[in-house]
């Protein structure tokens, strides 16, 4: 069903992720022993342009030639769209809405992750981690699906910003989430060396943790946010980026929206323009189980796109491409605990 290797093919941590087709398949999965035998899951290249999980992996096995302190399961996702630094290529499906969820798809690389699943449910790990980056301006960030005491542990040892959300179905650790501790580590901008190095350190401290349980002085910073609704573009506006986009679109999203990630942003907030008065509302905001709720978030005035109540966004991106692929961004509140 998938490659399996009980070691790295020699000579594949002097490569970069768009080299890394030569040597390993998609969704390859390499056992590689240390002396804590229960296992650490790492998954990296879900997205093939997001490559800091496999800078941080790099730092992390060179760090320990001899042996690592423990046993590491490390899954290859899209080495083939990291080759030509894409997030996917045209034709695959966005391999982190594959996972077994609410449904199990019955597309070849859903089989694929539905056997990685059941395989590391049996093994049960002492931790899953996904490694991603963000297109838009971030901080360094963790998702998890459960507020259960280990995975907010988990998620501490990255970053104090920390997201709860339940939705998108589909997605790794959200499947892990059943059988072990899952955490989504969002490492800024690809490639940037604070992201880095934020996440190799990250990896160096839980391969040699002993518990998730109990981690001293970490639980009194945490800010837990909760996702509520995610907001996309529909697909028959077109759109563009003020200051970039020369050609007349129907809609055109303000400059620099992503710097607005994480703050609490007032009503009134101006998202973009629309070309005129007869373009409908360019939005489509939909709940955790997919009810519109656009109404409630914004309004048109004259041309302009307006926020009706405030919020916090989360993962504003001035991608097209990603906006295409996914969603322009998530609206979060805090939680209280
Ligand atoms: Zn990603």
């Amino acid at each position: 069903m998938i490659k399996t290797l009980d070691q790295l093919p020699a000579g594949i941590l002097d490569v970069n992720a768009e080299d890394l087709y030569r040597y390993v398949e998609n969704h390859t999965l390499v056992h590689i022993t240390g002396q804590i035998k229960r296992p650490l899951f790492i998954s990296i290249l879900q997205h093939g342009d997001e490559t800091t999980g496999w800078d941080a992996i790099k730092a992390l096995l060179k760090n320990h030639e001899a042996q690592l302190p423990r046993s590491i399961y490390l899954l290859f996702g899209n080495v083939e769209a990291a080759s030509k630094n894409l997030r996917q290529l045209d034709g695959q499906p966005d391999f982190n809405r594959c996972w077994p969820g609410l449904h199990r798809q019955k597309n070849t690389i859903a089989k694929k992750m539905a056997f990685i699943t059941d395989m590391m449910a049996q093994i049960k790990p002492f931790a899953s981690i996904d490694i991603h980056n963000n297109s838009g301006r971030n901080p360094h960030y963790a998702g998890i699906n459960s507020l259960n005491g280990e995975f907010v542990n988990l998620a501490s040892l990255f970053s104090e910003t920390i997201i709860h959300f339940t939705s998108p179905d589909g997605i790794q650790s959200g499947a892990f989430a059943q059988f072990c501790p899952a955490v989504t580590i969002e490492c800024g901008m690809s490639g940037t060396a604070d992201g880095i190095e934020q996440t190799h350190t990250f990896l160096e401290n839980l391969i040699r943790l002993a518990s998730l349980k109990e981690i001293p002085g970490i639980a009194e910073h945490q800010q837990v946010l909760n996702i509520f609704s995610t907001v996309k573009i529909k697909p028959e506006i077109s759109i563009g980026i003020q200051g970039e986009t020369k050609k007349q679109v129907d809609f055109l999203i303000n400059d620099d929206l992503d710097y607005l990630n994480f703050h609490m942003i007032e009503a009134g907030t101006v998202f973009g323009q629309t070309a005129n008065d007869a373009i409908p509302m360019p939005f489509t905001v939909t709940d955790q189980i997919g009810h519109d709720i656009t109404e409630r978030y914004f309004e048109q005035t004259g041309n302009e796109v307006r926020l009706k109540q405030k919020v916090v966004p989360a993962m504003i991106t001035q991608s097209i491409r990603a906006i295409r692929l996914d969603c322009l961004c998530y609206f979060m509140h805090p939680l209280s605990h």
